[in-house]
């Protein structure tokens, strides 16, 4: 049974830092007149409403981006996407990672996403539908799996797991693996939790050893609540666009200017 909801952390620190490197890395992708698939293992609603009691309960978006929103020029990928989302739905919308990639990507891109909840699937649906996304019910790996290698072969594929699960800390290196086999041209990002209980460790070890020409990068900042357990964001990154590296370093100023 899943628990897990994205509004609840919608627009925070960990999603700015994973939003805007994805949005980066798209519109570098765009920038060749290829066709691309884009693919997202763990899609959620694709759409926030920042005014809806699960986000002002704890708040988090508020420390996140709606302090982070002058960091980004406004031609920045992900400042264009915000303005565009809040233009269309108004001032307290937030875009998730599927919305970002579909007002990112072009008519002749594949989208697939992937989403296991029953209502947070129900409700990509109905904000993904006018985008001609191939929306899919399913378990996220499993679909992953199902779609690699994807015609068109250039591509990216987000993973960005709930990890409510955990033993999704044991099997993901595994996945990562196989997927990198079946697909070893498209670039791989996966989300993950900078967490007080060092859980996330072990995997970011085996992921490295793995594959050492990867980009691990990590921000840290303050705890949503007192003694909550994540202090920071991750991104690893397999087959990193070029500058990839260099943006990610900008960003990470802007995190420690805040701490
Ligand atoms: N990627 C989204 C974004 O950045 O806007 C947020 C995704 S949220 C962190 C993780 C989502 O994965 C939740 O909506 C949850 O319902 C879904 N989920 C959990 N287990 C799953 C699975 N095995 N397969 C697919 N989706 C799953």
């Amino acid at each position: 049974m899943l628990s897990y909801q994205h509004i609840y952390h919608a627009g925070n620190l960990a999603d700015v830092h994973k939003h805007a490197l994805l949005a980066w890395m798209l519109d570098y992708l765009t920038a060749k007149d290829k066709p691309l698939t884009y693919i997202e293992t763990h899609a959620g609603r694709a759409l926030y409403d920042l005014s809806a009691d699960e986000a002002l309960k704890t708040g988090e978006a508020k420390a996140g981006i709606a302090q982070a929103r002058k960091w980004f020029k406004p031609e920045h990928p992900y400042a264009r996407v915000l303005d565009r989302v809040t233009a269309e739905d108004g001032l307290n919308a937030y875009p998730g990672s599927p919305l970002i990639a579909a007002h990112l990507l072009r008519p002749t891109d594949t989208i697939h996403l992937a989403e296991l909840h029953p209502r947070e699937h129900a409700a990509l649906e109905l904000a993904m539908s006018p985008t001609g996304a191939k929306i899919h019910l399913r378990d996220g790996f499993e679909t992953a799996f199902a779609l690699c290698p994807p015609m068109p072969r250039r591509g990216l594929l987000l993973i960005d797991p709930s990890y409510e699960i955990k033993e999704d800390y044991n099997t993901i290196f595994r996945h990562i693996a196989k997927l990198h086999r079946a697909w070893n041209v498209g670039i791989i990002a996966l989300w993950y939790p900078i967490l007080t209980s060092r859980m996330h460790e072990p995997m970011l070890e085996a992921l490295s050893a793995q594959h050492p020409d990867a980009l691990r990068h990590e921000v840290r900042f303050a705890p949503a609540r007192p003694g909550h357990g994540m202090v920071g964001s991750g991104m690893f990154v397999l087959n990193p666009p070029y500058g990839l590296s260099q943006e990610a370093k900008r960003l990470a100023a802007d995190y420690n200017r805040l701490r």
